[in-house]
Parts: structure tokens; C-alpha cells; sequence
């Protein structure tokens, strides 16, 4: 009997086109799916004339499969994923491997591993990115969980995942625990702040220079990168009347909550990544539009403000100013992604995640290649803005930087990404913060005590409305 490298759980989008692409790959996949005529369907049309086997029962595709056995889940997240490894633990043996491949929550993925190892099984929670073309032609795979698990399955990761470069693979060990599903929700998350800022930069040409065809020349400059190329070929899109479709669009925007995720464990691990937090709110505000086109009638803006610098000049500001605040978002996600390390002792390849989104994922570009090299340069880098090309970079950028601010401020256009990722640089920069006050009146209203300069570690209260 032909024996299946791997089983996949779940024929939905993603699940059909993770296994057309092991298959393409060489691999021989057992098929499953909860409701199996979906099983049949399968195999009679999308997987026709391929190795692909299927399996009528969870017990059938496990005695389909070489040992280990191997098995991916591509369910959706949550219950789903509980009730599968609960009817897959009795049917496996120790050593073999359960690998969720879905949107999983890093704690359910980290509580997942703790409890299968407890049984000698070995669990991974892998990260999966690039959409449903991505699955079928190379996504970013971001694998953590059990490393005992990695030398099984790493041939298969690596083959399918994206290629880049010189045939580099989107593809490498995470850490422990939930830290591919941590990556992934971080890499959500800057997927949330590179769209924000794209928007911001076609409202302020919209409005302020009346016109938004520069993206393709953009997307041959340091900006390179999927996001862009789909927001030039956006903007050229014409509906069937001739007239382009993007002004038409409703502006209120949808969300699935991996951007809240991000911005939730970002407040609770205490690090800035305000960026990705103002993207977030941005289409929290942008779906209240009864409430805008209300407001709209009786809010006013600056009267009679009007741009009068040079338009090509303006242009290539803004430009400025999105690369540079693009650099602030991923700085802020490479800080949370270190404090998450800490917490829970995770040994994370900066360096190698950054490849892993280099290509296959939606914020891919040329962009996540210099990020590598700042890790190649220093695997211990604190921030990436400490690196000496991304420092450069922002200074080359300021001073349009801050014209865009100003410019957009004085003309009332909203740019919450791009002015928190100025005022992060700022406060970023500044030795001095001026949280000394903040301390004082800490200790003046609930005498929590304060630090001196001069003596740090030393803690002591002053009573500020005694007399001496
Ligand atoms: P999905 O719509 O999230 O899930 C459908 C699959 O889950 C079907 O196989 C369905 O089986 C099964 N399922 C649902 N509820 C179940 C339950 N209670 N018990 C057992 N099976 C259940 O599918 P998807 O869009 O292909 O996504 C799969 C996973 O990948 C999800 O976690 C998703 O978040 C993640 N993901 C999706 C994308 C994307 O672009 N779509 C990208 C990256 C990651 P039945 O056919 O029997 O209903």
C-alpha cells in the first residue's frame, strides 16, 4: 500500500492548496476533512491525477501514514483544533507529530504543546501566511512548538515555503512554545500598519496634491513590495463604466483581530508599538461612517488652509516620510517580538524571521532583505533603528518626514501612523522624557515614591505639601 508522507486535516481554501503544493513538491499527502464527501469532492476534481490519497476516518488516514506520523491541521481556530487532537492523541503513537497550521492563539498553541508532550506526543504551531495563492505556490511558514519535531519535518517546510534570493526558503525553525503562532500574529500586525501608512500617503495626495499615480514608480525605490504593487494596480482599476471603482468603495474597513492581538500584547508586555495600535484604531474610527458623515456637517476643519509648496516636492516628502515611518513599525515589532523572547524564554533568530517574511506573505519586500542584513550584522542588535543603515535611513528621510507631519497637521488631514511614528522617533531619541513630572506627581497624589538621577535604584518620597 502507497504509505503518505503527511495527512492534512481541513479541505477548505488553504488546506486544498498547502497539500496541491506538497504534492508538486513530491510529497504524498493523505487527505482528510471533518464532513468527507468534502474528501471526495477532492480527490475527484482539484487533486484529480495527482498522488494525493484521502481517508474515510480519522483512523484510516492514520494507518495511511509513514512514522512518524505526521499530521497538519488546517482547521479553524480554536474549538476546532482542540476536538481534532483530542480524537488524533488515542489513534498515535509517541513521537509522532500534530502540527497546527491554522490562526491559532500563541497561548492555546503554547498550552497545546505542554499538554501533548505530557502524552509523548510532539505538537508544532506553525505560522501560515500569504493567503490562499501563497498556500498553493510558497507561503512564509513560521513553525515553533516542539523542536524534536523540526528534523521531520523540515524538508517538507522548507520545499514548500516561498523562495527568495539565490532559493533561500521563507521558511525556518521559530522557537519554543506558541513562538510561530507569536510571529505570525506580530507579522499580522505589521501587515496592519504597512496598509495604514499606504493609505495615509494616498490621502494626503489625494487631498492636498490631487493626485495618487505614483505607487509603480514607488515600487521601484526602497518601498518595493507586494502592498505597493496591489495599491498601484488598485488605484488604475477601472469598473465597467470606464470610471475608476477605488473612489467608490465604502471607506469603512473590516477586521479579523490579529492587529488587536498584536496591539493587546504590546500593552501587556509594556512596549510601543504604537504604530500598529493607531493602525488598529484607524479602521475602528473608519467603520463608524454614519457617525463621520454626521460629524462631518458640523466639525471644522482649518479654514482656507491651502498647500502652496512644490507638488514634486510634496511627493517625494511623503514618500520620505512613509519609508521612514516603515521603519519605525518594524522596529517596534522586532521590540515586542524581543520582550516576548524574555518572557518566555524564547531563543529567537531575528535574522531568519525576517527572511521568513521576505517573501510568499503579504508584507513582503525588498525592504525585509535589509532588516536580514542588520541581523546578519549583529544578532544581538537592540533596535533596528540602532543599526547604522536604518539609522542613516531615517535621517535621510526626516526633515521630509517632518514637513509631511506639518504640512498634513496645518491642512486637518488625518495621518495617525505617520505622526505617532515621528513622535515615537522622538521620544525614542531623547535621553530625557519628561516623566520626571509624571513621577513627581506619582509621589505627590499616592506617594509612590520616585528615584533621583543621581541615586538610581534608591526610592524615596517627598511630602510635597509639607513645609520642610
Ligand atoms: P476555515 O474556513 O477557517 O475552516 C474550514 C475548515 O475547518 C473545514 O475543513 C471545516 O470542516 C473545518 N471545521 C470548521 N469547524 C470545525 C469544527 N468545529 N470541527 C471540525 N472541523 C471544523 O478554512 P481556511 O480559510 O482554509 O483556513 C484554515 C485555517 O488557516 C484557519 O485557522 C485560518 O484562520 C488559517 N488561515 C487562513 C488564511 C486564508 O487566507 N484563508 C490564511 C492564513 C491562515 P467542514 O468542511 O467539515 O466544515
Amino acid at each position: 500500500m502507497l504509505r503518505a508522507d503527511i495527512a492534512l486535516i481541513g479541505l477548505a481554501v488553504m488546506g486544498q492548496n498547502l497539500i496541491l503544493n506538497m504534492n508538486d513538491h513530491g510529497f504524498v499527502v493523505c487527505a482528510y476533512n471533518r464532513t468527507v464527501s468534502k474528501v471526495h469532492d477532492f480527490l475527484r476534481n482539484e487533486a484529480k491525477s495527482t498522488k494525493v490519497i484521502g481517508a474515510e476516518s480519522l483512523e484510516d488516514m492514520v494507518s495511511k501514514l509513514k512514522s512518524p506520523r505526521r499530521v497538519i491541521l488546517l482547521v479553524k481556530a480554536g474549538q476546532a483544533v482542540d476536538d481534532f487532537i483530542d480524537k488524533l492523541v488515542p489513534l498515535l503513537q509517541p513521537g509522532d507529530i500534530i502540527i497546527d497550521g491554522g490562526n491559532s492563539e500563541y497561548r492555546d498553541t503554547t498550552r497545546r504543546c505542554q499538554s501533548l508532550k505530557a502524552k509523548g506526543l510532539l505538537f508544532v504551531g506553525s505560522g501560515v501566511s500569504g493567503g490562499e495563492e501563497g498556500a498553493r505556490h510558497g507561503p512564509s511558514l513560521m513553525p515553533g512548538g516542539h523542536k524534536e519535531a523540526w528534523p521531520h519535518i523540515k524538508d517538507i517546510f522548507q520545499s514548500i515555503a516561498a523562495k527568495v534570493g539565490t532559493g533561500e526558503s521563507c521558511c525556518d525553525w521559530v522557537g519554543d512554545e506558541g513562538a510561530g503562532h507569536f510571529v505570525k500574529m506580530v507579522h499580522n500586525g505589521i501587515e496592519y500598519g504597512d496598509m495604514q501608512l499606504i493609505c495615509e500617503a494616498y490621502h494626503l495626495m489625494k487631498d492636498v496634491l490631487g493626485s495618487c499615480c505614483v505607487f509603480d514608480r514607488w515600487n521601484k525605490t526602497e518601498l518595493d513590495s507586494f502592498l505597493i504593487e496591489i495599491t498601484a494596480n488598485i488605484l488604475k482599476y477601472r469598473d465597467t463604466d470606464g470610471t475608476h471603482l477605488l473612489p467608490k468603495i465604502r471607506d469603512s474597513a473590516g477586521q479579523k483581530g490579529t492587529g488587536k492581538w498584536t496591539a493587546i500584547s504590546a500593552l501587556e508586555y509594556g512596549i510601543p508599538v504604537t504604530l500598529i495600535g493607531e493602525a488598529v484604531f484607524a479602521r475602528c474610527l473608519s467603520s463608524l461612517k454614519d457617525e463621520r458623515v454626521l460629524a462631518s456637517k458640523s466639525l471644522k476643519g482649518p479654514q482656507g488652509a491651502k498647500f502652496t509648496g512644490d507638488k514634486d516636492q510634496f511627493l517625494e516628502d511623503i514618500r520620505k516620510a512613509l519609508y521612514a515611518s516603515k521603519i519605525i513599525s518594524y522596529a517596534q515589532g522586532f521590540m515586542l517580538l524581543r520582550q516576548a523572547a524574555k518572557e518566555f524564554g524564547w531563543s529567537l533568530n531575528y535574522g531568519a524571521i525576517a527572511l521568513m517574511w521576505r517573501g510568499g506573505c503579504i508584507i513582503r519586500s525588498v525592504f525585509l532583505g535589509k532588516i536580514k542584513e542588520a541581523f546578519d550584522r549583529d544578532s544581538e542588535l537592540q533596535n533596528l533603528l540602532l543599526d547604522g543603515f536604518f539609522t542613516n535611513a531615517v535621517q535621510d528621510c526626516q526633515a521630509s518626514w517632518r514637513r509631511v507631519v506639518s504640512t498634513g497637521v496645518e491642512l486637518g488631514i488625518p495621518m495617525p501612523s505617520f505622526t505617532t511614528a515621528l513622535s515615537f522617533y522622538d521620544g525614542y531619541r531623547h535621553a530625557m522624557l519628561p516623566a520626571n513630572l509624571l513621577q513627581a506627581q506619582r509621589d505627590y497624589f499616592g506617594a509612590h515614591t520616585y528615584e533621583l538621577l543621581s541615586n538610581p535604584g534608591h526610592f524615596i518620597h517627598t511630602n510635597w505639601t509639607g513645609h520642610g
